[in-house]
C-alpha cells in the first residue's frame, strides 16, 4: 500500500508552498489508492507557535484535502504529533546506540562557539566532522570510565550521528533522478538534544518507518538532508522509503524564493487564511478571506510545478488526482504569479452554478442591508459573473439592480443627453407604460421603436442604459428593465428626464 505523509512543523503559519506540497502528497495518494497522513511535528518546542497547527488543519480542510489518518482522526499509528511520541523514540535512541554510529558528545555550546570564531579567524568553516570529532570531547575520544563519569555527574550531552567519509553515496529522486554525494562533505548530525528529545532528522526517519511511509514527497530545502536520511535507514537496517523532492516557489519575477513576507510587499496572498497573532502583533491576508474558491485555489497551485497531459490549465481535482504523476514534476522553480491566480477564480467563477455562488452574494448583501430574494439574486449572479474574479465584485457591477444611481458618470452624460433625449424619454415613458415587462416583449418593443424612429440603435439605448445604471455598462437592456420592474425602470427614466 502507499502511503505518503505531509509533515509540517508547527513554527509557524502555513503557506502556499508547504500547501502546494500537501496537495502533491494527496494527489499522489489518491492515484495509488493509498493513504494520505498528516503527522505534526513539533520536536522544537522553541519554535512552536500557539496556533499554527489548527490554522493547517484549517487550510487543508479549507483546501478539500481529506486526511486519512492525522492528529484529529487518529490512525493505525496514533499519536500523530511528535511531542506526543517521546516514549517510541526512546527505543530507537537506544538502538542508535549499539550501532557504531552514534556517539555521545559533551562539547558545550561555548567551545563549539569558539571553535566556529576561530575557524573562522582562518577563514575556514567548521563543521563537526570526521576531521576534527577526534579532538573533541566526545565518547569517540574520550575513555569509557571518563563518559561514564560525565554521566554520573549529569554533565549534558547530545547524540551525534557519525558518518563514514570517503564513500560515493548514489542518491535516487523520482524527480531529480539519480545523483552522487561524497559522505566527506557531511557533518555530523545531533540526532538527540541535550533535553532528550530527538531532532528533526531523527524523528522523522523514525516515524517514516514506524508509520510505514513508502515515498517521501517534499520541498527542495530537503534535498541537503537527503544523504543524511539515507544513511540513518541505512545505520539502522531499515529499508529507506522513496524520495521526491518539489520545486521551490519563487517570487513573481522569477528571481528567488517565495518568501511568507512576501504576500504584504507584492499585494496579493501568500497564505490559504488569513491569520492574526495576538502574540506578536502580526497578520497577514489570505486566499480565503479574498475570496478565492477552494477549487481555483488548489487548481492555481497544481499547476506550479506540474502540467498535466495536454497543457491544459483547468483542472478539477479528480481530473488531478487521474493525471498525477511524480515524474511529470518540473524539476525547475516555479514562479508564482498572482494575477495568474485571479484568472483562475475568475474561470471557476463562469464554471460555477449561480445558486453555488450565492450563499457568500447574499452575505454580502446582508451586509449592505438589502433583502435578499433567492430567484432574483441567482438571476443577478447569473448575468454578471463572467464579468467579475470575484463573487463581491458582482456587486460592484451590479449594485444598480438595488440602488437607483444617485448620479451618472459624467463623461457618459455628456455623451449621451442632448437636446433631443427629453423628448425621447418621455415618449418611451409613455409608450411603455403599455408593454408588459418581459425581456422578450421589451425586446422586441424597443426594436420596433427603433426602426419606426428612424433613429439609430445607440440613440435609444444609450440614454436607457443611463438612466437605469448611471453609466453605460451593464447586461442588456431588456434584462434590467425585466429585473428592476415597470415600476422602478419608469421612475430611473423619469429622473434622467428631470
Ligand atoms: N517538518 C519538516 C518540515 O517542516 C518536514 C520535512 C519532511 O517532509 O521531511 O518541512
Amino acid at each position: 500500500e502507499i502511503r505518503v505523509r505531509f509533515a509540517p512543523s508547527p513554527t509557524g503559519y502555513l503557506h502556499i508552498g508547504g500547501v502546494r506540497t500537501a496537495l502533491y502528497n494527496y494527489l499522489f495518494a489518491k492515484k495509488n489508492n493509498g493513504k494520505f497522513i498528516l503527522r505534526i511535528e513539533d520536536t522544537d518546542q522553541n519554535r512552536y507557535v500557539e496556533d499554527a497547527e489548527k490554522y493547517i488543519v484549517e487550510s487543508l480542510k479549507w483546501c478539500g484535502l481529506e486526511l486519512d489518518e492525522s492528529p484529529e482522526k487518529g490512525g493505525p499509528f496514533a499519536p500523530y504529533k511528535q511531542s506526543e511520541r517521546k516514549h517510541i523514540y526512546k527505543k530507537y535512541i537506544d538502538k542508535i546506540l549499539t550501532t557504531n554510529y552514534a556517539y555521545l558528545a559533551f562539547d558545550t555550546p561555548e567551545e563549539l562557539e569558539k571553535l566556529r570564531k576561530d575557524y573562522e579567524e582562518q577563514g575556514k568553516v567548521f563543521s563537526y566532522n570526521h576531521e576534527v570529532r577526534n579532538q573533541l570531547n566526545n565518547s569517540l575520544t574520550l575513555s569509557s570510565e571518563e563518559v561514564q563519569k560525565k554521566l554520573n555527574e549529569g554533565v549534558p550531552y547530545v547524540i551525534r550521528f557519525k558518518i563514514s567519509p570517503h564513500r560515493t553515496l548514489v542518491l535516487k529522486d523520482s524527480i531529480r533522478g539519480n545523483f552522487t554525494v561524497d559522505t566527506s562533505t557531511l557533518d555530523d548530525k545531533v540526532l538527540v538534544k541535550t533535553d532528550g528529545m530527538p531532532t528533526y532528522h531523527f524523528a522523522n526517519i523514525v516515524d517514516d518507518h514506524i508509520m510505514e511511509i513508502t515515498h517521501v514527497i517534499r520541498g527542495e530545502e530537503w534535498l541537503p538532508s537527503l544523504a543524511l536520511h539515507v544513511l540513518l535507514y541505512e545505520a539502522l537496517g531499515w529499508k529507506s522509503p522513496e524520495f521526491a523532492h518539489l520545486p521551490l516557489l519563487l517570487k513573481p519575477e522569477g528571481k528567488g524564493k517565495l518568501s511568507k513576507r512576501d504576500g504584504d510587499k507584492y499585494g496579493f496572498p501568500v497564505f490559504p487564511l488569513a491569520w492574526k497573532n495576538k502574540k506578536e502583533g502580526t497578520s497577514s491576508i489570505g486566499y480565503r478571506e479574498e475570496g478565492y474558491l477552494p477549487e481555483a485555489f488548489i487548481n492555481m497551485l497544481a499547476l506550479l510545478g506540474w502540467s498535466p497531459s495536454d497543457d491544459k490549465e483547468i483542472v478539477s481535482l479528480n481530473e488531478m488526482i487521474h493525471e498525477f504523476d511524480l515524474e511529470k514534476v518540473h524539476k525547475s522553480g516555479a514562479r508564482f504569479n498572482p494575477e495568474k491566480a485571479k484568472w483562475f477564480n475568475h474561470e471557476y467563477i463562469i464554471k460555477s452554478k449561480a445558486y453555488e455562488l450565492l450563499p457568500e452574494f447574499q452575505k454580502i448583501l446582508e451586509e449592505k442591508g438589502i433583502k435578499t430574494e433567492n430567484t432574483k439574486d441567482v438571476r443577478i449572479i447569473e448575468l454578471l459573473k463572467e464579468r467579475v474574479n470575484f463573487v463581491k465584485e458582482i456587486w460592484e457591477v451590479g449594485s444598480f439592480f438595488w440602488v437607483a444611481p444617485s448620479n451618472y458618470h459624467e463623461k457618459s452624460f455628456k455623451k449621451v443627453v442632448k437636446e433631443d433625449t427629453k423628448a425621447l424619454l418621455s415618449q418611451l415613458i409613455t409608450n411603455l407604460e403599455s408593454v408588459s415587462f418581459t425581456e422578450k416583449e421589451l425586446h422586441a418593443y424597443i426594436q420596433e421603436y427603433v426602426e419606426k424612429s428612424g433613429l439609430g440603435f445607440g440613440k435609444v439605448m444609450q440614454p436607457l442604459r443611463l438612466a437605469l445604471v448611471g453609466d453605460l455598462k451593464g447586461p442588456d437592456i431588456p434584462v434590467i428593465m425585466e429585473i428592476l420592474g415597470k415600476k422602478e425602470s419608469l421612475k430611473r427614466l423619469k429622473n434622467l428626464e428631470l
